[in-house]
């Protein structure tokens, strides 16, 4: 069985709105995509930073820009104009976890915890940027992996979502490099994954990171084998912010779970989780993306 559950039914512009986005017929061009596609588990895990509750959490400007929805309307349409898992993509803010698990007590399927800032400064964005702080890369990397150890062990998510993101801007084919550092970087990923097996949470494969400047799945083969080491369940998404994105990219993603012997993927209800195999679906016999879609 194939799933996507870290999926957003709006863009990252600032102008997507609630109203344009959270209908039914948005829903269904979402759900014919993951049809074609061959995808049963479809979920929806809006940004935490777009609900005005958010801010009962955390007052970081760019959180100030982007809170404008209600949370519990959300909530409300994808139960009861949807078919679909309901999800959220919560950020780990240090310090403020017992207002985010206030936030968090609604009737979730799952909740996919994410880092995006190293305290103030974020990682994949330009603006409030952590690359700008004048901080080494490899102490970036250090306090980001250190971070997602944190935020498996806060006990407020189910999944840990994109866990190398901070690779962002870096291609590991040298060039762009400089916001990567040298060498072996499992030194980097040891105390995320230990963490993350001590909770007993998932890990998300997640095939953003191929649209994105890095050109890599999340997580790095070396992070994900670890994962495996430790006997830490995997959560297949492709962080799709619109219809077409949906599994996008799959048939890298199952060539690289089948390589680490992951054989099957979560599936969440009601924040229980079970295993499901993968099952006959192979990376050559994944549909590949139609032209319809594209053309969307
Ligand atoms: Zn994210
Ligand atoms: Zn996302």
């Amino acid at each position: 069985m194939l799933t996507d559950y870290h999926v957003h039914l709006r863009t990252d512009d600032l102008d997507a709105s609630a109203a344009e986005h959270f209908t039914a017929a948005n829903v269904e061009r979402y759900r014919a995509v993951a049809g074609e596609r061959g995808i049963a588990e479809l979920g929806v895990s809006e940004h935490v930073y777009r609900f005005t509750q958010a801010l009962e959490v955390w007052r970081h400007p760019f959180w100030e820009r982007y809170a404008h929805d209600d949370l519990d309307e959300y909530c409300a349409f994808v139960r009861e104009q949807t078919d679909l898992r309901l999800g959220i993509e919560a950020d780990f803010v240090a310090g403020a976890e017992d207002r985010m698990a206030n936030l968090l007590e609604r009737d979730f399927d799952y909740v996919i915890g994410s880092v995006h800032f190293l305290r103030d400064g974020a990682v994949d964005m330009d603006d409030y940027s952590v690359w700008d702080s004048g901080r080494s890369v490899e102490d970036v990397w250090r306090r980001y992996f250190q971070t997602i150890a944190e935020s498996a062990r806060c006990g407020l998510f189910d999944v840990i979502a994109h866990p190398d993101l901070v690779k962002y801007w870096s291609p590991a084919d040298l060039a762009r490099s400089e916001r990567r550092p040298e060498g072996d970087l499992r030194r980097y990923y040891e105390p995320a994954v230990e963490a993350i097996a001590e909770a007993g949470i998932a890990v998300e494969v997640s095939t953003a990171g191929l649209r994105k400047p890095t050109g890599e799945l999340y997580p790095a083969r070396a992070f994900l084998e670890m994962c495996v080491e430790a006997a830490v369940p995997v959560a297949l998404s492709s962080d799709a912010h619109r219809p077409e994105d949906i599994g996008a990219d799959y048939e890298r993603a199952l060539e690289l779970l089948d390589a680490v012997g992951v054989r099957e993927l979560c599936v969440f209800e009601g924040r229980k989780r079970r295993l499901e195999p993968i099952g006959a679906t192979n990376a050559g016999a994944l549909p590949a993306a139609s032209s319809e879609a594209e053309a969307q």
